[in-house]
């Protein structure tokens, strides 16, 4: 096996070539892929021997890609960008095709969240129900929730590899904007539905700024609908305002402007991240919001979800994660954070450990004496008793436990 910590290479066609370069020179590179798919019929990683094989995709323009062959993501090392955790160790698992469609023309999502109203039928949003307890087996569509974390868990944004650098926002948005396949949600190409708060830099203001507009630009009223459209970004300041309050994101000096009631349950629904503690620690909170166009021309956000990570971006679903990711960090540990998407109650580790064969999981433990939480850990236990790895606990009411790595090592080549 050999290890690939270095920029991740793919064979097509019979040549090997950078996937970075390929991701920057699609067009360049179509004969090549024309001819790996006619004559091979995929391409393949060469992260591992033997090599695991690649799906070759070609949207309807004509824009050729290459994405993981559907399943086979575990046999990709940790640290390969087409890596995936075994399904049942993420809430991705929990959608029908019919919420997310990977096509050969690329991804196909429905969200729950609707981006376009009309105008005749008099209709007022409604925010997705709190939730319930009571989930469906198999989703016909994805919340805003569910539709972050699909956007972390393509870029890797919920993967530690010791070995690469510290990721900053702008890490996070070069990666969403140029590592995502072709994506169309509710029928609106992902570049015309989703805005991604550019990093600020005195040179990119005026771009920036040109940006936003053109993208409020394509809000508001057209012909009989009212478009909305979704905004991703770090969430800095929380002010109140006569009305509710306004979100100040980091990077970006307009606000977003919310009524009270959406604040108020955002704060119920994700009160880890609008919790006090997680700042204490260092996190940070990145909301994906819908948003419409007043009147005045403002931002109002008329739905969110709202996701706690590391100060290094890593979701966590609690403060006490916050710490373990960041003491697993500190001890030089390779992992991935499962997400759980719009499931509430899927069974997942806290985190993966990924550099030890068989991985191992980690998980915290913060509350004492609550029926639910007694039988969620007793339903855990169970489920690493199937998994058969090693299991590193950790009660909060006691010390952090021993987290360097001490056997099971990976070869490790060097940077
Ligand atoms: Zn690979």
């Amino acid at each position: 096996m050999a290890p690939a910590t270095g920029p991740a290479r793919i064979q097509l066609a019979g040549r090997t070539v950078q996937l970075a370069w390929l991701r920057e020179h699609s067009t360049k590179a179509a004969p090549l892929f024309a001819r790996a798919r006619a004559e091979v019929g995929h391409a393949s990683c060469l992260c591992r021997r033997p090599a695991p094989r690649l799906v070759i995709r070609c949207t309807r323009a004509g824009r050729y890609h290459v994405a993981g062959w559907p399943g086979e993501g575990e046999q990709h090392d940790p640290t390969c960008p087409f890596h995936k955790l075994a399904p049942h160790l993420s809430g991705r698992d929990r959608y029908s095709t019919q919420a997310i469609k990977e096509a050969d023309d690329g991804v196909f999502i429905r969200l729950a969240t609707p981006l376009t109203s009309s105008l005749t039928r008099p209709q007022t949003h409604t925010p997705a129900p709190e939730k319930t307890g009571d989930e469906p087996a198999s989703r016909r569509s994805v919340g805003l929730l569910g539709l972050l974390h699909w956007l972390w868990e393509q870029v890797q944004l919920n993967i530690w590899n010791p070995q690469a650098g510290r990721p900053t926002w702008r890490t996070c948005h070069a990666r969403l904007r140029q590592q995502l396949p072709p994506v169309t949600i509710n029928d609106r190409n992902i570049d015309e539905a989703l805005y991604i708060v550019p990093p600020f830099t005195p040179a990119t203001a005026d771009t920036n700024t040109a940006a936003l507009h053109a993208f409020r630009a394509r809000l508001g009223r057209h012909g009989t609908t009212e478009r909305r459209a979704l905004i991703l970004g770090q969430i800095r300041e929380v002010s109140p305002t006569p009305y509710g309050v306004a979100y100040r994101l980091a990077h970006q000096r307009t606000p977003l402007y919310a009524r009270a009631a959406l604040h108020a349950r955002a704060t119920r629904s994700y009160r880890h991240a609008f919790g006090k503690t997680a700042a204490e620690h260092g996190a940070t909170r990145i909301a994906l919001f819908a948003v419409e166009r007043s009147p005045k021309g403002h931002l109002i956000a008329v739905d969110l979800a709202a996701m706690l990570t590391t100060s290094t971006y890593i979701p966590a679903d609690s403060s006490y994660e916050v710490v373990m990711a960041d003491a697993l960090t500190a001890s030089r540990r390779a992992f991935i954070k499962p997400l759980r998407y719009d499931t509430a109650d899927a069974v997942l580790p806290d985190f993966v450990l990924t550099d030890t064969t068989p991985a191992a999981y980690v998980e915290v433990y913060g509350i004492h004496g609550r029926e639910t939480y007694d039988r969620r850990k007793a339903e855990k236990q169970a489920f690493y008793q199937r998994q058969g790895g090693q299991l590193i606990e950790w009660d909060v009411t006691q010390p952090l436990p021993a987290l360097a790595r001490t056997s099971g090592r990976r070869p490790q080549s060097a940077v």
